[in-house]
């Protein structure tokens, strides 16, 4: 990384302050000032801009090292966030640090890492990646142990399986299903799988195919007068096999849905109606839940009349992959914690920039590039730092790190911009208070920049 320049000869600064974008106020403004006023103003400028600070400076030289390795864009975002102090000065050091590639892997968690090294030297013939889905699953410790509580039951996402249950008392929003719908009377679901599940069966009728509800949702209570039934005939590892467990049941999201039947006997995968459902399902949003051969996944024999609910994107994605929505949901790039940070800018329709986004030292950053575009400005990034954001009534120029021209008036960022991956980063909290926008952060920590851009800088931060 290039130290950038401090200094600015008289021509250049000249130059500088000259090319501002002018509207009559500022003309006005600038007419009035004196050549040395100017000149004081920009040097006051020049003494203000912030030095980097320590941990930026082991960040930036761990991230050119990563470059290096050839790990780039949201993967090296991704793994910055993850790795911890020391490996982030391991790096910087010129040291790598140890197992960063199982770590660099996108759905990879920093505190699952010992798991992941216990099951590939248990299985050193599994991949790196299917190491990593595994465990996320939950698949080195057996069912129904480490159980996770659901937190956002009502997400369309949620997963329900025997190691994630759903709150006892969660009972999600649900409507009546329409008779000519179901065999089963009162059947309930939620509203969207509702919806969805008529298209899909009036799909299919035009098919000549029949689909009907048979089971739909189940709420924890009968769940457990079904569970403790079919364990007190059967036992329990074997019920184990075919019911859940209450509070583990899909049923109980009001997502899922059993078609047409819910017995073995019928041999359901052997007719018409379940090779048109696996043809068209995922077009209406559902998906193929306990497919044959997953059952060490799962945890459920094969049931070809089992469907979930994911809405039509995630449907199509999920089945594209070939993975059970256990193993999907465990093969995503991490979040919480690791997750960039969210930001949306814009006032009419806020444009999400958070998977370009990063985190420094508490400091949420986007690419200059992305901010310019959200605004519907346009942008110009030369070699190194070289940068100019214009739009209607703005023109930003970056001199140095931290010191911009905003409209010919020179400002100071409270946070150097940097460098990342050849993308220019610029701190989104520090840039909204010298272009005059609003910037405000949810209780959930998400940034929204918004608001007019001020023809003049708010703060010059003299
Ligand atoms: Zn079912």
């Amino acid at each position: 990384m290039a130290v950038f320049q401090r200094k600015f000869s008289a021509a250049v600064l000249a130059c500088l302050l000259l090319c501002g974008c002018t509207t009559p106020e500022r003309a006005a403004q600038l007419a009035a000032k004196s050549e040395t006023e100017k000149k004081t103003e920009y040097q006051q400028a020049v003494q203000a801009q912030p030095a980097r600070s320590q941990a930026l400076e082991t960040f930036l030289a761990a991230a050119e090292q990563l470059e290096a390795m050839g790990i780039t864009g949201q993967e090296e975002r991704l793994l910055l966030t993850k790795l911890g102090e020391r490996e982030l000065s391991q790096l910087a050091a010129g040291q790598i640090p140890e197992h960063l590639d199982l770590l660099a892997l996108p759905h990879a968690w920093p505190e699952r890492m010992e798991r992941y090294l216990a099951l590939l030297a248990k299985y050193p013939d599994l991949s790196l990646q299917e190491v990593v889905t595994w465990v996320n699953t939950g698949l080195d410790t057996p069912f129904y142990t480490d159980e996770e509580l659901v937190e956002e039951p009502e997400n369309l996402r949620v997963l329900a399986n025997k190691y994630h249950a759903l709150p006892e008392d969660y009972v999600p929003q649900l409507v009546d299903m329409d008779d000519r719908y179901t065999a089963a009377k009162g059947a309930q679901l939620q509203p969207m799988a509702n919806l969805a599940f008529m298209r899909m069966a009036d799909a299919a009728a035009r098919d000549g195919i029949r689909l009907f509800n048979v089971s739909a949702y189940r709420s924890y209570a009968i769940q457990e007068i079904i569970y403790n039934n079919y364990v007190a005939a059967s036992g329990q590892a074997y019920a184990d096999t075919y019911s859940a467990r209450p509070g583990h049941s899909e049923h109980q999201t009001g997502l899922a849905l059993d078609v047409n039947t819910a017995s073995e006997l019928d041999g359901f995968e052997n007719t018409k109606t379940y090779a048109w459902l696996q043809e068209h399902c995922a077009d209406y949003g559902f998906i193929l839940r306990y497919p044959q051969g997953k059952t060490s996944i799962t945890g459920y024999a094969f049931e070809p009349w089992h469907y979930r609910y994911l809405g039509v994107e995630e449907a199509k994605a999920c089945q594209a992959s070939g993975l059970t929505y256990d193993q999907y949901v465990a093969s995503q790039p991490v979040k919480g914690p690791y997750a960039p940070p969210a930001v949306y800018v814009g006032s009419r329709a806020p444009k999400e920039l958070s998977d370009a986004a990063l985190a420094v030292d508490g400091v949420s950053y986007v690419p200059a590039s992305l901010l310019a575009q959200a605004m519907d400005w346009s942008w110009a990034q030369g070699s190194g730092m070289e940068l100019v954001i214009s739009g209607q009534d703005i023109r930003i120029q970056l001199l140095s790190d931290s010191l911009l021209l905003v409209n010919g008036i020179p400002a100071v960022l409270d946070q150097p911009v940097f460098l990342l991956d050849g993308e220019i980063m610029v701190p989104v909290e520090a840039m909204a208070k010298v272009i005059g926008m609003e910037c405000s952060q949810a209780a959930n920590g998400t940034l929204y920049l918004s608001g007019q851009v001020s023809a003049f800088p708010v703060t010059l931060g003299l």
